[in-house]
């Protein structure tokens, strides 16, 4: 069983506490690893450490930074077995998943950085009588906090910004999946990225992810987790004036169209609730049908659901693993109930899952669907974050971008139809930072990403996370 350590300056060290948490593989309800507990001695070296490396590292040209970033993104694609492995044990998710998209995601993420920074430019206003120029100054030292359900594809999408615009780092990864944080630090190693540019600490929210947030000494958070986390985080930083991006929970209506092309619909969708068991922020959950199709589209949609294989994740076959842990499985199986008492009629989801000896006490949990639920309930207005969604009926096209709207929260819809002028008229009607049209989770990296309303506040991608890692400074000269 392996001890993990913390990642500072350079080194790999355990906790100043030398108290540990259990991590635990979902699959098998088994202990695996171990997770250093930090506190605020562990950060007070590594916040030291990052402000001893960051004249050096700001100091670098971004050729040099970014061939850094390259050489991360390389070392990722050469261990992808073992950090997909990792990422599937820790989390419960398909192996074939990390391994096509978890895994090369976080080496697409270091690698687009790294160009990134090499084409980033600053503006200059020219006038009549003085021209204006901006420069982007690194901010310093930053925070990064990235939650459980796609641990190193988001951990590595908000490190890899903030290292190539020339920030050093103390980053923070779920204690629930910190283990492939503990094999990235292994690589920064082996990149020979220098001592103190990225810290790694583990242990809880509460305490050491609190502890960061707190030190005045961080000059930005990028945060990715629960709405109430975000909360927080944003109540501690505003008297600090400090940047924060906060990327957090969605409750993402999906609109079906009588017209849309209902075999790629029905496909799509299922793919779109219960990829990654539902546990992705972008997954649909509620998913608005024309009246005139619901019923074929119900019954072609439960259909396909049912034949999903829930089981080991590490056999091919299976298309979904277990959730991430038995106090989210819990949670997930709270809301069912609750589904069932705001009077949902349940589709399917509670057939007999075959297990293997192994994995008989593993968390896993079929796919739901609901029908018949009032717009207005819990299960269609709070974020379960599990394989439970409901299907609802509309009349035309006003009352289905009403319905979707009714949330509180706004991170992304898909809308499915093949009216263009509608698909148009919706996408900008609708109250949801990302809008896919006949598609789900088609991601550019240069696109700004991010949530309206509860869902969050800035946007991370592209040219959007360069801007917020740096300061803008205006200098004017006149002529
Ligand atoms: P949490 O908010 O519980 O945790 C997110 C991260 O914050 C974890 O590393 C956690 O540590 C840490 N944390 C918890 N409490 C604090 C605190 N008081 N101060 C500082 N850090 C803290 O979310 P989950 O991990 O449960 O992730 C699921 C949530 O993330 C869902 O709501 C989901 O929608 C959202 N999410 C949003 C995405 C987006 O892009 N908008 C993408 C993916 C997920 P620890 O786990 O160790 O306690």
């Amino acid at each position: 069983m392996e001890i993990l350590a913390n990642y500072i300056n350079g080194e790999l060290i355990p906790p100043h506490s030398s108290n540990y948490l259990d991590d635990i593989n979902p699959v098998i309800a088994e202990k695996f690893a171990e997770i250093p507990l930090s506190d605020e001695e562990d950060l007070r070296l590594a916040i030291a450490s990052a402000e001893k490396a960051f004249p050096a590292w700001s100091g670098l040209s971004t050729k040099e930074r970014a061939d850094y970033l390259m050489k991360i993104s390389n070392l990722i694609k050469d261990n992808l077995e073992e950090l997909a492995v990792a990422e599937s044990t820790d989390t419960g998710k398909p192996l074939q998943l990390a391994k096509t998209v978890d895994i090369p995601r976080a080496a697409s993420n270091m690698e687009f950085f790294a160009h990134a920074i090499t084409q980033f430019s600053s503006e200059s206003h020219a006038g009549k009588d003085s021209i204006n120029y901006t420069l982007r100054k690194p901010l310093g030292v930053v925070a990064c906090i990235s939650p459980w359900n796609l641990p190193l594809y988001l951990f590595t999408w908000k490190i890899a910004p903030a290292l190539a615009a020339g920030n050093c780092v103390i980053a923070k990864p779920s204690e629930i999946t910190p283990y492939t944080a503990y094999l990235f630090s292994k690589i920064c190693m082996e990149a020979g990225l220098p001592n103190g540019v990225l810290n790694i600490l583990h242990g809880t929210g509460p305490e050491i992810g609190n502890a960061i947030v707190q030190d005045k000494k961080i000059k930005a958070i990028s945060f990715t987790g629960g709405t109430a986390t975000g909360r927080k985080i944003a109540k501690i930083s505003a008297p600090l004036f400090r940047k924060v991006s906060l990327e957090l929970g969605g409750k993402n209506p999906a609109l079906v169209f009588a017209d849309c092309d209902l075999e790629k619909t029905v496909d799509g969708l299922v793919r779109a609730s219960f990829t990654n068991q539902g546990e992705i922020c972008l997954c649909a959950s509620r998913i608005y049908i024309e009246e005139s199709i619901y019923e074929d589209f119900k019954n072609r949609f439960v259909e396909k659901v049912k034949a999903l294989k829930v089981g080991n994740p590490s056999k091919q076959a299976n298309n979904m693993g277990a959730l991430v842990s038995a106090q989210h499985l819990e949670k997930v199986k709270s809301y069912i109930d609750l589904a069932k008492k705001e009077g949902g009629n349940l589709l399917c989801g509670d057939e007999d899952i075959e297990l293997d000896e192994e994995t008989k006490n593993g968390y896993f949990l079929r796919p739901h669907v609901f029908e018949n639920l009032p717009n207005q309930c819990s299960t269609n207005q709070e974020e379960i974050f599990g394989p439970v969604v409901s299907l609802n009926v509309f009349n035309d096209e006003k009352e289905a971008i009403a319905l979707a709207n009714e949330s509180e929260y706004g991170l992304a819809s898909t809308i499915w139809t093949n009216d263009l002028s509608r698909a148009h008229r919706i996408g900008n009607q609708i109250e949801t930072g990302i809008v896919w049209i006949n598609c789900w989770m088609n991601r550019d990296l240069r696109t700004p990403f991010g949530g309206m309303k509860n869902s969050g506040l800035g946007r991370e991608g592209g040219l959007e996370a360069l801007r917020f890692f740096t300061e803008p400074k205006n200098i004017c000269i006149q002529y």
